[in-house]
């Protein structure tokens, strides 16, 4: 567990710094916004879906160092996967971050790093940010907020 917190630390430090896929796509398939009013961050996030293939993901926004690490982690990790591949890793994700359950940890690879996050709970919004930006983006619902 504590290899996992300071990978955590190094991850966050990292990704909040030097966001991967933080671009703009120039014709997404799928697009949703998300706010979270506690911390102010906010996203938006692209898509390129063919069928069930995530083809590409990027984000853009501004927010803390945990929110862009959590955008950047999560486009990195589902880029290539499919999107019912998504659905799972996002439940599983939210079920870790919330310390709810038990998460399959391997199943989630990278994103084991922010189970971390469950210790703190104010900073569980800016970690799910992300990945209830992107239900609303699959769901054809523009904007979320965490609220
Ligand atoms: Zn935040």
């Amino acid at each position: 567990m504590n290899e996992l917190r300071e990978l955590y630390q190094e991850y966050v430090l990292d990704h909040g710094k030097n966001p991967r896929n933080f671009r703009a796509i120039e014709h997404p398939t799928h697009v949703g916004e998300g706010y979270n009013p506690l911390c102010g961050d906010r996203i938006t996030l692209q898509l390129v879906l063919d069928g069930d293939d995530i083809r590409d993901m990027a984000f853009q926004g501004a927010g803390c160092a945990i929110s862009t690490a959590s955008a950047s982690t999560m486009t990195e990790a589902l880029i290539g996967r499919s999107v019912t591949e998504a659905r799972a890793m996002l439940e599983e994700f939210l079920q870790m971050v919330k310390g709810e359950g038990e998460p399959d940890l391997d199943a989630l690879d990278k994103l084991a790093v922010f189970s971390g996050v469950s210790e703190f709970p104010m900073r569980v919004k800016c970690a799910t940010l992300a990945w209830h930006t992107l239900t609303a983006a699959l769901e054809g619902r523009e904007a979320v907020t965490t609220e």
